[in-house]
């Protein structure tokens, strides 16, 4: 039975008017929808918690999110809701703001991204019990005549009486040195009063870790800015200063010391009882990094994905309570419920892994954008070889430049070689992934003592197995990729939905006897190196190889020991890893990814091959890389061999101009996909022809179109998972014309059965 408009059984004149809540759901839809109060709910009622209720037109509960309270009654009839389900509201004004922005942004439900946002930890309460807890009654709620007491019972009574405080039942037993069962007593002889509360699982000492005197050495002295230091730290100290939005782009190469200025701002906003959130990239958050901010500023809730849901949901009520000074963490991070937020900052800015590959697809620097401006607080964008996107807006203004063009206390940047692998010498019926010069290189480190850091961005063994005669390719059996012979499995193994097939030596198509097991994956070339250099210890890190918790660490703690001498692996190695005593970095195939069909496959190569280089040379020996390449003429490659990101920054934003891409135009991709490939085919038509209508509606009769269409066409990989995959773009000077588009026609559009669709704004996954 619902609320009507006006009806005066339920609204009685002298009755306080009815409180009505708009509640958003875990849904695409982008609509609120009004319930009315009941009485008895009025005081646990508020903005940011989440609510019970029935839903649509069937007998089914729903659980939402409150947006509002309100007086105003709704236009339509409406039901009551059932239950409130948080005791405090778990979200504030801002991240209110923030979150309804990245649904409008976005194109999908608020509460799709109120439930992305808020982790189920924190929802389900984890890391928290009910306990009992007791309290001294006063005096006159004792009974008359004080009954006697045991010596055991006045051991308890004495410690409550001495600390003045409730205590937890356990815990003053313990105090006392008593068994609970005396504590139980006194509350039934009327002298103690019993009650429960919520507390933490985990002891408040969560949060505080206790350095030993070697990490107080290590991490707690701040050295003397140089002089490119001191000419970026001005700026940003005037910034914390003023207060109110800036936002800058901290240019540094490698080893330059921008991590030094995050700590210096970082220390100069806790110093005024404010709080920063720090979000660097999940590989990154290794103790070495943790420790640096925890020697410095004070307390650090580190969230990672790693964490358990109570671990998770405690950082966050830490935060939430005004505990935690710093917040460091991946993507995610950008949401932490800070008090009194001062600064974000985010390192390695140009890294992919902070835009979500999943609703909602945010990317955490446009969102850590736009927070720091809701909040009104200076951002820091911190990297070595920023995206186009950044570089771009610094620019044209809307971000400040700051650069530091050298490594501190004059180190060298590594010098590198570029070796043409067209001519290098080959051993006839022989193939080597690593050429002579590199093998040289090699031998000639680590017999002076240096380590080896060796990339290659490739897993598994062999990553192309095909029959020569007929020319048959081995193929997951549900996506259009070749599969990679992965040997300590002995399968072949789709790389993108792990479909494993055993590996086989006839042709499946001809039955020829000739399989070949060819292109180079790390697993190979691990062998390949155990083969030349017997007598090192070598270490590959993938994601083959670092499945358990732990043992990234434990790889990388025994590098920095001195005990491995090469490691080698995918881009996992390539980045911010600090270890002085690598003297050679070599990159066996720089090509591989430079000619992806993504229109950011050169910037992606050139911020790897910068990112690894500059893992060499961190410490006084100095440091050389070696770049194996097929095409060394290849600006991206030649550049990237030269440090010299102004000047492919340069070449790159002119072949984007030229082409309308991002940052000159903003995109959105939409991706039709189902198990019938007709059906996808025809309501992609379908789509891109509706937004073509729109489209022209938008411009004007007779103007020019104000948004670009590309497609519909297949994905460069058309079948995924069983699924048949369409897309198309949309591109548009002006991010308004395209999202006013955009939302004309995902409101009114009806998705057939057995079809999805996904919009992608600002899409990162160009496959
Ligand atoms: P980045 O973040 O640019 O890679 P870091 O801030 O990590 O650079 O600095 C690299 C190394 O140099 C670190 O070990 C850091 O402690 C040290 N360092 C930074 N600034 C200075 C300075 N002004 N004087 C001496 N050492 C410094
Ligand atoms: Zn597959």
């Amino acid at each position: 039975m619902g609320f009507r408009y006006g009806n005066p059984m339920t609204t009685p004149p002298d009755a306080r008017p009815t409180l009505f809540a708009d509640v958003v759901f875990d849904r695409p839809l982008d609509t609120a929808y009004s319930y009315s109060v009941p009485d008895h709910l009025r005081d646990s009622i508020a903005v940011g918690k989440r609510i019970e209720c029935s839903f649509g037109r069937g007998e089914g509960f729903a659980v939402g999110y409150v947006i509002r309270v309100t007086e105003v009654l709704p236009t339509r009839e409406v039901k009551p809701i059932l239950k409130v389900l948080d005791e405090f509201a778990l979200l504030d004004e801002e991240l209110l703001k923030l979150t309804r922005w990245m649904a409008d942004y976005y194109l999908c439900g608020w509460g799709q991204v109120l439930h992305a946002v808020v982790p189920a930890g924190v929802r389900g309460r984890a890391g928290t019990k009910n306990a009992t807890f007791v309290e001294l009654l006063p005096r006159e709620d004792q009974p008359t005549i004080l009954p006697s007491v045991t010596p055991k019972q006045k051991l308890v009574l004495d410690t409550i009486r001495a600390e003045a405080k409730s205590f937890e039942q356990n815990e003053l037993a313990k105090a006392a040195g008593v068994s609970v069962g005396i504590v139980a007593s006194l509350v039934t002889k009327g002298l103690l009063r019993k009650f429960h509360e919520r507390v933490e699982r985990l002891p408040a000492s969560f949060l505080n870790h206790v350095p030993d005197e070697a990490e107080v050495e290590r991490t707690h002295k701040t050295p003397t800015l140089n002089t490119d230091q001191t000419r970026v730290w001005e700026p940003i100290r005037t910034a914390l200063e003023t207060g109110g939005y800036h936002s800058f782009l901290l240019h540094g190469v490698t080893g330059s010391g921008k991590t030094e200025i995050y700590l210096r701002a970082i220390e100069e906003v806790v110093k005024r009882g404010q709080e920063a959130i720090v979000l660097v990239p999940e590989i990154s958050l290794t103790p070495q990094t943790i420790e640096r901010f925890r020697g410095r500023c004070g307390k650090v809730a580190v969230l990672h994905s790693n964490l358990t849901d109570s671990e998770r949901a405690t950082y966050w009520r830490h935060v939430a309570s005004g505990d935690v000074q710093v917040v460091v963490g991946a993507r995610s991070a950008v949401f932490a419920p800070t008090r009194k937020l001062g600064l974000i900052v985010i390192d390695e800015e140009h890294e992919t892994s902070f835009k979500q590959d999943s609703t909602p697809r945010y990317h955490a620097r446009a969102v850590a954008l736009m927070r720091a401006r809701l909040a009104n607080v200076p951002i820091i964008l911190g990297t070595a070889t920023p995206a186009l996107e950044s570089w771009h807006a610094a620019h044209t203004g809307a971000m400040t430049l700051l650069t530091l063009p050298n490594r501190v206390e004059n180190r060298r940047l590594p010098n590198v070689q570029l070796v043409d692998m067209r001519h290098e010498p080959k051993t006839p019926g022989k193939f080597f992934a690593i050429g002579p010069t590199l093998q040289f290189a090699i031998r000639d480190a680590t017999k002076k003592g240096g380590q080896v850091i060796l990339l290659l961005n490739r897993r598994g063994f062999s990553t192309h197995v095909h029959c020569p005669t007929c020319g048959h390719v081995a193929q997951c059996a549900h996506c259009d990729l070749s599969l990679t012979f992965h040997r300590s499995k002995a399968a072949l193994v789709c790389h993108y939905c792990g479909y494993e097939t055993a590996p086989m030596l006839q042709c499946p198509a001809c039955s020829e006897a000739s399989i070949r097991y060819q292109g180079l994956g790390t697993e190979k070339l691990h062998s390949e190196l155990e083969a030349l250099f017997p007598d090192r210890v070598i270490r590959r890190m993938d994601s083959d190889t670092m499945t358990k918790a732990g043992s990234h660490q434990r790889v990388l703690d025994s590098f920095r020991d001195g005990h491995v001498h090469i490691l080698l692996g995918t881009q996992m190695i390539a980045k911010g890893l600090d270890f002085p005593n690598v003297t050679l970095v070599g990159v066996i195939n720089a090509d591989v990814g430079l000619h992806l069909p993504d229109f950011r496959a050169a910037e992606r190569t050139f911020q790897l091959l910068a990112q690894v280089a500059g893992r060499a040379g961190r410490g006084d020996k100095g440091g050389r890389v070696l770049i194996q390449t097929y095409t060394p003429e290849h600006p991206c490659i030649a550049l990237a061999a030269k440090h010299d990101y102004p000047a492919f920054a340069k070449l790159e934003l002119g072949f984007r101009r030229e082409h309308l891409y991002p940052p000159y135009q903003r995109m959105a991709r939409l991706i039709v996909r189902s198990e019938k490939q007709e059906a996808a085919e025809k309501f992609a038509d379908q789509l891109a022809g509706s937004f073509k209508q729109a489209n022209i509606r938008a411009s004007g009769p007779g103007k020019p179109l104000s948004v670009r269409i590309l497609g519909p066409a297949e994905c460069p990989v058309f079948k995924l998972n069983d699924y048949f995959r369409f897309h198309f773009q949309l591109l548009s000077d002006s991010s308004g014309v395209l999202h006013s588009v955009l939302r004309e026609v995902l409101t009114v559009t009806k998705v057939p059965g057995g079809v999805e669709f996904q919009v992608d704004v600002d899409p990162y996954n160009m496959l």
